[in-house]
């Protein structure tokens, strides 16, 4: 029977969850979404007005179907935790059901279980600010929203994870090389989605048998991406320092997401894949 993917953290289709969408979808998973509350409306009146036809299509030429967008806010794990002036944001009250309990009951009462969770989300409201120059608040807004909303999302889905299933999320190479400009305590948000990484591995695995693994991914112009404002330097020092010289296609990303998701990676768990040209094992410049 085909495997079901829920993934956390698509509102276009420009970034590494559209593209791990595609290649899941292409190996012959259902896919399921987990969609940031403020962009729903936008990414579904996109997707039903065929915005993202040419985006959806799949190698044997048939079209990628979403059967379900769910709203999500992975900051909040229960309803008890909103803010009044979030839930009486007009972006907000429109929609019910998503903090990370609640989207993993919808899940669970839509479809009973899921084979694969994917987490491709991040933000860092300071992430144009050196560490020197990050407040308390805009620390702890990046690993709210960039680590323990990981941890939350595993923990509310792994009930609904069945034997053999696997769950990827995306890191960044800043939480272990000095990445000058990406800020904010994002480098320190990376840091922590890769320790996690491991003992979420371990309790998972222990538990369940389930698989947790990262992918340290190299330099996409994504929206999130756009919006640090470094995207084209350090796309243009991969394509000029990296062991192999052409550009990142996202779709590379999906396909490692696609293969660590498989029973071929069955023994893989606790890892940092790097899918970067190689970027990673250079020492220097050159
Ligand atoms: P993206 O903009 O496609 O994805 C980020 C998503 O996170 C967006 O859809 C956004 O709506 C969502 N989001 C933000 N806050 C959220 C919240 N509180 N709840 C739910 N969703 C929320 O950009 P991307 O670059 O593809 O990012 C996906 C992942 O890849 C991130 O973890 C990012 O750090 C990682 N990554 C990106 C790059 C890169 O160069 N683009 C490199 C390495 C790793």
């Amino acid at each position: 029977k085909g495997k079901r993917a829920f993934i956390a953290g698509v509102a276009d289709d420009n970034g590494y969850g559209w593209a791990i969408a595609k290649s899941l979808a292409a190996a012959g998973a259902e896919i399921l979404v987990g969609t940031w509350v403020p962009a729903l409306n936008i990414f579904e009146s996109s997707l039903r007005r065929g915005k993202f036809d040419e985006s959806r299509v799949l190698p044997d030429g048939s079209l990628m179907e979403i059967t379900k967008v769910y709203p999500l806010d992975a900051v909040f794990d229960n309803p008890e935790d909103v803010p009044e002036e979030i839930k009486t944001n007009k972006r907000y009250a429109g929609s019910s059901n998503w903090t990370v309990q609640e989207a993993a009951e919808c899940v669970k009462n839509d479809f009973g279980s899921i084979d694969i969770l994917v987490h491709s989300l991040a933000n860092g409201p300071e992430v144009v600010k050196p560490l020197l120059e990050t407040s308390r608040k805009g620390y702890l807004a990046a690993i709210s929203a960039s680590s323990y909303s990981y941890v939350s999302l595993l923990k509310h889905f792994l009930p609904i994870i069945n034997p053999g299933g696997s769950s990827i999320s995306l890191t960044y190479i800043a939480s272990e090389r000095i990445i000058p400009g990406y800020g904010g305590g994002m480098s320190s948000a990376k840091a922590a989605l890769e320790s996690d990484t491991r003992v979420l591995a371990f309790e998972a695995g222990r538990r369940k048998g389930i698989r947790v693994n990262t992918i340290s991914a190299g330099p996409l112009r994504s929206r999130a991406a756009k919006a640090i404002g470094f995207i084209d330097m350090m796309i243009d020092y991969s394509s000029a320092n990296a062991p192999l010289e052409k550009e990142l296609s996202a779709d590379e990303v999906g396909n490692t997401a696609a293969f660590l998701a498989s029973p071929l990676a069955s023994a893989i768990t606790g890892g940092v894949i790097y899918v970067d040209n190689g970027l990673n094992a250079m020492g220097v410049g050159v």
